[in-house]
């Protein structure tokens, strides 16, 4: 354990990753219990090389920081290359996951597992979503559009436009 945790008077940031492709409700939810445990919460979109994004890293930025704008401690980041090293940059001390389903589980524990071997200063935190939430992804979200739903229940209204600008207007 370093110095920085152990500080009274540093403020506690945490550090949100994932792809956001596009943010939905579920993200959201992680996203509000994280800033009532933390002073700053860095929602941070991964460049992910294996994963073929729909929407590019800055159109994933500017909708999630068009649904944060309520959330005061809330920052909209991009990283690539390794978290740990991103965190710390930051001078993050925690990592949030959120839990959907038991299925969530052995994958995150087994990369919290890797993430804690290679850099001891950053501890996950799980957060577990709301059960209205347990089944939903982006990718669904995505197939759901194309196949011409109504997704105004999963994403905020202006991710929904920009999900039919996308997947409608082809
Ligand atoms: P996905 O494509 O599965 O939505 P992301 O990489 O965007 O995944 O997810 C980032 C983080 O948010 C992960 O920890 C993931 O478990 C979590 N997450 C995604 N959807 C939800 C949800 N509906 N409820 C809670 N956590 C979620």
């Amino acid at each position: 354990m370093t110095a920085q945790t152990g500080y009274p008077n540093h403020p506690k940031i945490a550090i949100y990753p994932g792809s956001f492709d596009p943010i939905t409700f579920g993200h959201l939810d992680i996203i509000r219990r994280a800033i009532m445990l933390f002073d700053q919460v860095i929602v941070a979109v991964a460049r992910n090389r294996e994963k073929r994004p729909l929407f590019s890293e800055q159109e994933r930025m500017e909708m999630i920081k068009n649904c944060v704008t309520d959330l005061p401690g809330v920052e909209v980041d991009c990283f690539h290359g390794l978290l740990v090293d991103y965190a710390r940059k930051k001078g993050a001390t925690a990592m949030i996951r959120g839990l959907r389903a038991v299925s969530d589980f052995e994958y995150e524990f087994q990369m919290a597992l890797v993430n804690r071997k290679i850099s001891e200063d950053l501890i996950t935190v799980f957060l577990m979503t709301h059960d209205k939430y347990s089944y939903l992804n982006s990718s669904i979200v995505k197939e759901l559009v194309s196949l011409g739903a109504d997704v105004g229940c999963f994403v905020p209204a202006y991710v929904k436009e920009r999900l039919y600008d996308k997947l409608r207007k082809k």
